[in-house]
């Protein structure tokens, strides 16, 4: 495999990179997701690909050698965290550079890499069925899925929150929320049920946030929840328009989804991060740390 430095810039704000990405191609910081693998750009390399990776009992990693391509899920319309830009085709955010360094750290780069959008509702399908090597995209661990899958790390925490629009007074938090007034989330998500659980509001759905988002903006939902980490992304692309609000009322720990059982593959990826406190910072400053969102490297799940 040839070794190629991934080149990514460090200290772009995220937010920033979000609206004016079409304005980065080719300038240090740009963001490194252009599909060729030569993204020389004089930037500075957060992570190398490794040579020569051995990962013995992986079926996926044995899949992945032989295919000479890693196929990864991921999310495409969560700015700071997953989001291709419909100008420029760059992929970019916390969660797509989570996934193109464990790419890098199994050796291919990112030409080898294909992505592809996965909405919450399907994830563990995607993975069951073999479509896709792993899965990076704001996915929380859960007893629930994880009879299906299994999860490295986790490599993220953030918290369940409500994104209301601008001149909104009245929702303030979770406690606010009344059963005349409808809340948006993702089918198929941890945020979705737990306000149907814990609130008398009527819950509308769609496959992605961005959908539930346009709604609030059109008047037709008082609000949208999901993770903080993803509702403070949307504010920043609008914030005359819109605001995150509350404290947030859940623990969300974000891991990388795999098959079910590759504990040889689970421990590698947990290997990667325990061991890569650095790159984790990088890779967390250059997307989120600009943006308000918190968070400190979390330590990993035993493997099993
Ligand atoms: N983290 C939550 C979940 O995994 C909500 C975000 C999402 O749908 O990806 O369900």
């Amino acid at each position: 495999m040839r070794k190629t430095r991934i080149l990514a810039g460090i200290g772009l704000a995220a937010v920033a990179a979000l609206t004016l990405t079409a304005c980065n191609s080719g300038t240090p910081g740009g963001d490194t997701g252009n599909g060729t693998g030569d993204a020389d750009q004089g930037s500075e390399a957060i992570w190398e690909v490794a040579t020569d990776v051995t990962i013995e009992g992986s079926p996926t990693f044995d899949r992945i050698q032989s295919a000479g391509k890693v196929q990864v899920g991921v999310k495409e319309d969560q700015p700071g965290l997953g989001y291709l830009d419909p100008a420029t085709g760059e992929r970019s955010g916390f969660d797509v550079d989570i996934a193109r360094w464990i790419a890098a750290s199994l050796g291919f780069d990112e030409a080898d890499i294909e992505f592809q959008p996965i909405a919450s509702a399907n994830r563990e399908q995607a993975i069951v069925n073999g479509d896709i090597d792993y899965y990076v995209g704001t996915y929380s661990i859960t007893d629930k899925r994880k009879e299906q899958i299994s999860f490295a790390g986790p490599y993220f925490i953030t918290g369940q929150g409500l994104l209301v629009a601008a001149d909104n007074d009245t929702i303030t938090g979770i406690d606010t929320l009344t059963a005349d007034m409808t809340v948006c989330s993702a089918t198929g998500s941890t945020s979705i049920q737990r306000i149907r659980d814990e609130t008398p509001a009527q819950t509308k759905e769609y496959d992605t946030y961005s959908t539930c988002v346009e709604d609030l903006k059109n008047g037709q939902v008082d609000a949208v929840t999901t993770d903080e980490a993803i509702l403070i992304g949307y504010a920043a692309q609008d914030p005359d328009n819109l605001k995150v609000v509350g404290d947030v009322f859940s623990e969300e720990r974000y891991g990388v989804g795999i098959a079910m059982g590759d504990t040889a593959l689970q421990q590698f990826i947990n290997d990667m991060f325990t061991e890569g406190g650095d790159i984790w910072q990088a890779i967390f400053e250059k997307n989120l740390g600009a943006s308000g969102v918190t968070g400190t490297q979390p330590a990993v799940d035993p493997v099993g």
